[in-house]
C-alpha cells in the first residue's frame, strides 16, 4: 500500500502505520508531553468525523496522566497484551479482544500490566453524533464484484 495518500481529487485517503511490531517507534507530541508508541491519524487521513490513534505501550509503562473529554466519547479496542484501565475509580482488566467505550466526562487512565506490548486502537467521536449506521446508511448499488486478474 502507498505509505500515504491524501490526493484531494480522490474520495479516499490511505496511510500505512507499519506492522504492529513497529508501532512502539511512533511518538505523538502533545503540548508538554511526548507519548511514545502513539500515532494519531486524523490529520494524516483528513478524518472529518473522528480521531483515531494506533498505540503500543511498553511493559511497565502507562499513561502519565488522567484525562477526560469535553465532547468526544472514546472506544478502546485492544489487540494484544494485558492491561488495566481506571475509569472513575473502577479497575478494569483488558486484553486481546476487549473493547471499552468511555463517556466524555469519565476520568480515565491505563497501563500495560503484562510482559509484552499492550497494543490497541482508540477511536474518538462526538457523543450522540451518529445519525445512521450499517443498515440505514449503507447503500448497495446493483454492480457485480469483479477483480483485475
Ligand atoms: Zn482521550
Amino acid at each position: 500500500m502507498n505509505p500515504q495518500t491524501t490526493d484531494a481529487t480522490r474520495q479516499y485517503s490511505t496511510l500505512n502505520t507499519g506492522i504492529r511490531a513497529q508501532w512502539p517507534d511512533h511518538v505523538a507530541k502533545l503540548p508538554g508531553v511526548d507519548l511514545p508508541g502513539k500515532q494519531f491519524l486524523q490529520v494524516a487521513l483528513g478524518l472529518s468525523s473522528c480521531e483515531i490513534s494506533v498505540n503500543s505501550l511498553q511493559p511497565g509503562t502507562g499513561m502519565p496522566f488522567h484525562h477526560t473529554h469535553r465532547e468526544n466519547e472514546e472506544v478502546y479496542i485492544f489487540l494484544k497484551g494485558r492491561g488495566q484501565m481506571q475509569i472513575d475509580g473502577d479497575l478494569i482488566e483488558v486484553g486481546e479482544g476487549s473493547v471499552v467505550r468511555i463517556a466524555p466526562p469519565a476520568l480515565r487512565t491505563w497501563r500495560n500490566s503484562g510482559d509484552e506490548q499492550l497494543q490497541y486502537i482508540v477511536i474518538q467521536a462526538r457523543e450522540h453524533s451518529l445519525r445512521q449506521s450499517v443498515l440505514t446508511d449503507g447503500v448497495v448499488p446493483p454492480l457485480p464484484v469483479t477483480w483485475p486478474q
